[in-house]
Formats: C-alpha cells, structure tokens, sequence
C-alpha cells in the first residue's frame, strides 16, 4: 500500500536536493568553520551562502539571520531577547492559538512574575485586532503573535499588527513556521523585528532553524557560549543542516507559486467533495485567509482519533485537533478559543499538503473518507441518540 502523507504541517519530508546538499557535509566537508585552516573555512563560506539564500526567501539581509536549532528555539530566544532587552517591562501580548513553542512559555512567564495578555479569536479563527491595540501599554515588552496557525491554517494581518505594534516603539516577534514558504513574505516591507521558522516544515531536515532579528533590534542571545553567529547563538554549527536549509529556502521560493495553484486546488477539492458528501461537517476557519495546503475539519460526534486510526490502516497519515490526555481527549486549545462546538471539536482532522501532493492520493482519501465516517457514526452513542436531522453545523 502507498503512503498518502497529508501531514506535512507537522513535518516534511527533505527534498532530494537538500539532501544531496548535505551529504558532503557529513564526509567530505567536515571540517569545523571556525578554524584557521582552509578545509573548514570552506564550511564557513558555505554556511555564508545558506544564509543569503534564506535571506532572500525572507526580504532579509543575511546578517539578520540567526541559525538554531528549530522552530522552538527560535521562539524562546526570541521571547527571552526581548524580555532581557527591556528588564523594567513585565507584560507580554500573544494570542490565544499559539503552538506551544509559545504558549507554554508564556505561561510559565505568567507564574514567574509577568503579566500576559492573550488576544482572542472569533469563530473563524480570525484575531481581535482592538483587543490587541487596547492592550499595548507603556510596560509591554513584546507582542508575539503568529503568522499562520498550524492547525487551522489561518494566516492573521501581520502586517497589520507590525505596523500598529512598531508605532508604540514595542517589539514585534511572529512565529512564521508555518506560513514560511506557504504564503510570499517580504520582511524589507513589514517591520516585523523577529521571525521563527523552522527548516523540518519547508523540506528541510528536523534540527535546523531560523530566527530573523531586524537591524538594530536590541537582542540577547539565549544559548551563551562561543563566537558562533557572531555571539548571538553559541555552539559549533550544523553545517550540512544549514546548507541544506538553505536549498530548502530556494526551493520554497520556486515552489511559492505552485503552492497557491495546484496545491490550493487539491486542498479546496478536499475540501468541497468531504463537506458535500459527509453530513454534519464544519470547516474550521472557513471564512478566513487561510494557508493554501492546510484543511482542519470536523466531523460531529465521533473521534478524531479513531478517525486517524481508520486511515493510518489504509496508510494515509493526518492529524488530530484533539490530545489524548490521562484518558480523555481534550480538543486542541486552537479549537476552543475559537468556540467550536465540543461535538465538532472531538471529531477534527488536519489535512496538510504539499507540493509533492497528487490529484490521486487526493482522489483516494475523497473516496475512503466516507465510510470510514459511516462506520464510526454507525457506532457512536451520541450519533444515534442526539442527532437531530434539522442540527446544521454550518455557519
Ligand atoms: N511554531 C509552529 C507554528 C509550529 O507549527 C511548530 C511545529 O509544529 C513550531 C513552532 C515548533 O517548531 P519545531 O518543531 O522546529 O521546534
């Protein structure tokens, strides 16, 4: 049986390019870039290189690059940057959907003697800008608001939130994880002062990431150590994971176009032939911009996870918007801020595409999808009992 990988929100597979890339870096170039002799300043040229590259997928200028390690460490040093930058500031913004990378640290900011505002969405996902404005003061130190969300693929105005962020003289960070590579992005026009992105989501290995500092950003490093990237991020680099990111931002940069053709056509086909043969459906973010590869829908009154199970055994892989917890299965914080019914919520699924995506594996999963739900529906106590053939979930 084939693998159908609709699951490249959550990683994706390394371009056979970024790896061919790297390959030498692990035999041939493996020398260290800070040394004196000319086998391992080679590595450091290269390294010089993978940096415009990602710099140019950016709008950015290569010295405002800042390699680490992954998306996650670029969001805590971001966090952290901007924290120290501003000690006499004790209040952070964010929103109410962030990944992890970013709220859990911002939780533990609030029990460690910061105030945090959480920005919430409306039922499409879409962010309160007003709430955001009236909550920028004289003590916030930084508003972190992301790009894209990973689960519904909802893009939010960040150029918007730059603009009304910078007037007030504050920081902006946006986790671009998600949105890098999937939507155009020109940091020389947006005066966003730092952007995550991490390489494991553009066809880049896991291990390798990015964190943008605007030109004359106050920062302060969070891995302390030696001279490496000019003292912002200490330890020896990953060379051939920087090479091979920067491949990958070339590649993301051919493919952008593509991305919002083909694969956003794939997607809205997805889309279309589940809403219109499976009762009982809802699109999260529906009426909202959204990324062009990323489907998060709910099916009522049935498990996301038993859904997954069912697909995992005809070898298709995709996501859920719940997590198994002690028991229960909790629907993802993404979807109850944004007050999807519980009902929907427990049953939701995230397709996410790629460029790699074909009109078949989509046309495979349009076929399977509707029995599967059959079945779990015909075996839901809640299916059975409460469903009201009037109850119309869309909105
Ligand atoms: N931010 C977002 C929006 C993500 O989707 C992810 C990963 O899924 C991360 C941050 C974390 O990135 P990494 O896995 O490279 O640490």
């Amino acid at each position: 049986m084939t693998l159908v990988y609709l699951d490249n929100n959550a990683t994706t597979r390394v371009a056979r390019e970024v790896l061919d890339a790297m390959l030498p870096y692990f035999s041939d170039h493996y020398g260290n870039p800070s040394s004196m002799h000319t086998f391992g300043g080679r590595v450091g040229r290269e390294i010089e290189t993978a940096r415009e590259r990602v710099a140019n997928l950016l709008g950015a200028t290569p010295r405002e690059i800042i390699f680490t390690s992954c998306g996650t460490e670029s969001d805590n040093t971001a966090i952290w940057s901007a924290l120290r930058s501003n000690p006499g500031k004790k209040h952070v913004i964010t929103s109410r959907v962030e990944h992890p990378a970013i709220k859990n640290l911002c939780e533990h900011l609030s029990k460690n003697g910061y105030r945090v505002s959480y920005v919430p969405v409306d039922q499409n996902g879409e962010l309160d800008i007003e709430f955001l404005k009236d909550q920028l003061s004289d003590d916030t130190a930084l508003v972190s608001i992301m790009w894209a969300n990973n689960e519904t693929g909802v893009i939010f105005p960040v150029e918007e939130i730059a603009e009304l962020v910078k007037k007030k003289g504050i920081v902006f960070h946006t986790d671009a994880v998600q949105a890098v590579g999937k939507i155009p992005m020109d940091l020389s026009r947006i005066p966003v002062d730092m952007l995550s992105l991490s390489g494991h989501k553009i066809h880049a290995p896991k291990g390798i990431g990015v964190l943008y500092v605007r030109k004359g950003t106050k920062f302060s490093p969070f891995l302390i150590g030696g001279h490496q990237e000019k003292g912002r991020r200490g330890g020896t680099e990953n060379a051939a994971s920087m090479v091979g990111l920067g491949i990958a931002a070339d590649l993301a940069r051919d493919h952008l176009k593509e991305m919002n053709t083909t694969v956003k056509r794939l997607r809205d086909k997805l889309e279309e032939a589940l809403v219109r043969q499976i009762p009982n459906t809802l699109v999260n973010g529906k009426g909202a911009n959204r990324l062009p590869n990323t489907l998060s829908i709910d099916f009522e009154f049935i498990e996301g996870e038993s859904i997954l199970l069912m697909l995992n055994e005809l070898n298709i892989c995709a996501s859920s918007g719940s997590a198994c917890t002690s028991g229960s299965l909790e629907p993802s914080h993404v979807l109850r801020a944004m007050g999807v019914p519980f009902t929907a919520a427990h049953g939701s699924i995230r397709f996410s595409l790629s460029t790699r995506t074909t009109e078949d594996e989509i046309n495979f999963v349009i076929e399977k999808m509707p029995p599967i739900i059959d079945r779990l529906r015909a075996l839901s106590p809640f299916w059975n009992q409460t469903r009201d053939p009037s109850h119309d979930l869309s909105r």
